[in-house]
């Protein structure tokens, strides 16, 4: 490191080291995480305009045993650069079955679980016909299962693409475009993708505000989904004056901290039961 450049120098490369190396850490323990058990999902429910939750997220945490909990906003794009996110992806797929069977055997009706799929997952060979024999073998019925793609995952050989959506949505998998509006995209896949659910990118959300900019686009981007027949989705809802102005807006799905933070498996399980029961 930089020791002695002129001011602020010897703190940014301190911090530039600390980056490189917790790279170096992930990028060689990842490898591990999955063999020593240390991964897990945590789900975010979805609410739908009456309240009840319409749907679960399932979302990837990682538990260092030295470190804690390590984002997979951190570990995601590194395991995309290694191709260890197929193996990463595989697990998810399973861990989500596996939860959605628990949840039937005990006497649960499991919700729809979206799992987010990369790029470079999607776009492997054969994707949809691997995950559709993971279901079955697990026992689970495709509808149960939703796909949350980026843009960027479409962003290549839209015929290959438009094929394995095919395939997955008369299997009865859903299919949702997550982060929308932050991708490099046109907007004419929409329309001749079978998908079913937009998301539309936080940062929108965040960014309302009466007579903002950002609240135009959010109703525009509902309009144009509702014209295409898809649901629409707002996520990182946190206040209640967001949660209004969508509710205003059409707007289908609610998810966020307002309404729940991700939860582990049991708490999940509770959630849905005192909700059943009411
Ligand atoms: P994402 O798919 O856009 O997921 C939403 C993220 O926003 C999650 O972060 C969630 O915990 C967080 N969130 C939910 N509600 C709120 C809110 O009201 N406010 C704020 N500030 N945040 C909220 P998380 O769990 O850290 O995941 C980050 C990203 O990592 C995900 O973004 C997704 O791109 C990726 N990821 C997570 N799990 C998986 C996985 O199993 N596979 C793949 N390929 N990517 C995953
Ligand atoms: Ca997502
Ligand atoms: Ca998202
Ligand atoms: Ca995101």
């Amino acid at each position: 490191a930089k020791e002695n450049g002129r001011d602020g120098c010897v703190l940014y490369s301190k911090e530039m080291d600390k980056q490189a190396e917790k790279h170096l850490l992930i990028r060689t323990e990842l490898n591990h995480a999955i063999a020593r058990e240390q991964l897990s999902l945590v789900y975010q429910p979805l609410i739908a305009r009456d309240g009840s939750v319409a749907s679960v997220e399932a979302l990837l945490r990682w538990n260092h045993p030295h470190h804690g909990m390590i984002s997979p906003a951190e570990f995601i794009p590194i395991a995309e650069g290694s191709g260890l996110i197929l193996e990463l992806g595989r697990w998810v797929l399973l861990e989500a079955c596996r939860f959605i069977r628990t949840m039937e055997m005990q006497g649960i009706e499991p919700p729809m679980v979206s799992i987010n799929v990369s790029a470079r997952q999607f776009n492997q060979l054969e994707f949809a016909q691997k995950l559709l024999a993971v279901l079955k073998g697990q026992n689970v019925a495709p509808n149960k299962i939703e796909l949350e793609l980026t843009e960027y995952a479409l962003l290549t050989d839209i015929a290959q693409v438009r094929h394995s959506m095919c395939l997955l949505r008369e299997a009865g998998i859903s299919i949702a475009v997550d982060d929308f509006g932050t991708g490099y995209s046109s907007l004419s896949y929409l329309k001749g993708l079978p998908l079913n659910r937009l998301k539309l990118d936080a940062s929108f959300i965040r960014d309302m505000a009466d007579g903002d900019a950002s609240t135009a686009i959010v109703k525009s981007v509902i309009d144009m989904a509702h014209g295409l027949d898809l649901k629409f989705v707002a996520e990182g809802v946190e206040i209640q004056s967001q949660f209004e102005q969508l509710l205003d807006l059409q707007c289908d799905l609610f998810q966020g901290y307002l309404f729940h933070r991700p939860m582990n498996g049991e708490a999940l399980k509770a959630l849905l039961l005192t909700n059943c029961s009411k």
